[in-house]
């Protein structure tokens, strides 16, 4: 069998090394990181082929733009089996204000919200709302529309800015306003068939560049799997609250959902709130999510891609972190074409897998820097503290001029892990 992987990222990277322990593995455009022969003699392999001239029996979509664009629905009508949704279901991720109208269609529970083109009308929500408050552009932002502020002043003046095209051009002409929740956050990514879900392992990323989430959002500076505030059964109730309703809609609408249900989710003190849907795999949330699939990947996507889903996902029980390493200036600017020391080195690490989100190959051969986020570093381990340890071991053999990432990924989620195991120690022998 052959998958097609469309992307080039180091979600894209994540889905190839999964994919491949079942299949061969063209990706369009991918990256230099990927070509490899895996041990039982699958092929990764890139093309600079466009996906519809790719020759493959799956397509798997990456990133969002293409699918809100309608590349699913394009190579649905050549006949091509697609692992994605079309442009009428990438509208959820294509339009917040769509994603909201449609959770409160099929009640699924999420912040109070309302959809503004006009600063007054939208000044007069907020100062209704009793803070802290929330600001989205409508369009796709890469994952930075977003503000989170205590501050209406700062609120109203994010309003303006974007409702004037200043700061994200025609994706704010549009935006949605928001309270702000309070509580961990969560991720659950869920493979749909149109009909059926098989809801894969929870995670938690961190959008903020800095330690201690300072500083602005980026698309994610790492993540890990499991997530153990979230409980035994945050999955379940997700499934029943968020994700089979969402569905149901999705079809009453006549829409035929084939791919990523990807709910962004606040663990707020009355129960888990959806702040959003994405309609793909999460960056970098796939990157910890995959390794602990104990499942053929590949089989479960052509399986949801004909619409069959059978294949119950199983989850082995270890823990992985993902961290990511960025360029300098990351997110405002981004310096590229700066050499990139130590990948080998660090890929030696037993469990830790060196994933490319944004490298190229130059004229002599050498990997450099080709993007804001470059290298994914994931490490798996019997919990989250040893995956944690051994992500940063290998870390410290990679570096370029200007690189950066943060140091807490998992930080305090490994403590929390640590503490609740003490207890159910000390429980049982008491
Ligand atoms: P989004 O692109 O909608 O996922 O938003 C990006 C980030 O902004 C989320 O991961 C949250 O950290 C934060 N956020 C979005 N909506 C809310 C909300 N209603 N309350 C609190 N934080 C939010």
């Amino acid at each position: 069998m052959k998958v097609c992987v469309v992307g080039s990222g180091g979600r894209e990277h994540a889905l190839a090394l999964a994919i491949a322990r079942t299949a061969d593995v063209v990706v369009t455009p991918g990256n230099p990181g990927m070509p490899r022969v895996t041990p039982q003699g699958l092929r990764i392999s890139v093309t600079d082929a466009p996906p519809e001239a790719v020759e493959a029996d799956l397509f798997v979509v990456g990133p969002e733009q293409p699918l809100v664009e309608g590349l699913a629905d394009k190579l649905r009508a050549m006949g091509r089996a697609v692992f994605g949704p079309g442009a009428d279901g990438a509208r959820l991720e294509g339009s917040k204000a769509f994603m909201k109208d449609l959770l409160t269609k099929a009640r699924v529970p999420t912040a109070r919200y309302g959809v503004f083109d006009e600063i007054g009308e939208a000044r007069a929500f907020l100062r209704d709302l009793p803070g802290p408050w929330v600001v989205k552009t409508d369009g796709l932002a890469a994952g930075k529309g977003v503000l989170v502020t205590d501050s209406i002043a700062e609120a109203e003046a994010d309003v303006e800015a974007k409702l004037s095209g200043s700061s994200f051009g025609d994706a704010g002409r549009k935006v949605v306003v928001e309270e702000g929740l309070v509580g961990p956050e969560c991720s659950l990514l869920a493979l749909c068939d149109g009909k059926r879900i098989a809801p894969l392992a929870p995670a938690q990323d961190s959008k903020r560049v800095a330690d201690g989430d300072e500083g602005p959002n980026t698309g994610g500076m790492g993540a890990y799997s499991p997530v153990p505030v979230a409980g035994d059964r945050l999955v379940d109730r997700v499934i029943d609250e968020a994700v089979e309703p969402l569905l149901g809609a999705l079809r009453r609408q006549g829409i035929d959902y084939r791919g990523v249900l990807y709910a962004g989710l606040i663990l707020t003190d009355e129960g888990p709130k959806v702040l959003e849907y994405n309609v793909r795999f999460g960056d970098p949330e796939t990157q910890v999510v995959l390794p602990r699939l104990d499942e053929d990947l590949t089989a479960m996507l052509s399986e949801a891609a004909s619409g069959r889903l059978r294949t119950e996902p199983r989850t082995t029980p270890g823990s992985c972190v993902c961290v990511v390493l960025a360029s300098e200036g990351y997110p405002i600017s981004t310096r590229t074409g700066d050499v990139i020391e130590g990948l080998d080195e660090a890929a030696l690490h037993d469990g830790v897998e060196v994933l490319h989100a944004g490298t190229r190959e130059d004229e002599d051969g050498r990997i450099v820097t080709a993007g804001g986020r470059v290298i994914d570093v994931t490490a798996t381990g019997r919990s989250l503290s040893e995956a944690r340890d051994l992500a940063y071991l290998a870390v410290k053999h990679i570096s370029w001029p200007g690189m950066h990432n943060r140091s807490d990924i998992a930080a305090a989620a490994a403590s929390y892990e640590a503490a609740t195991a003490n207890e159910a120690t000390e429980g049982g022998a008491s």
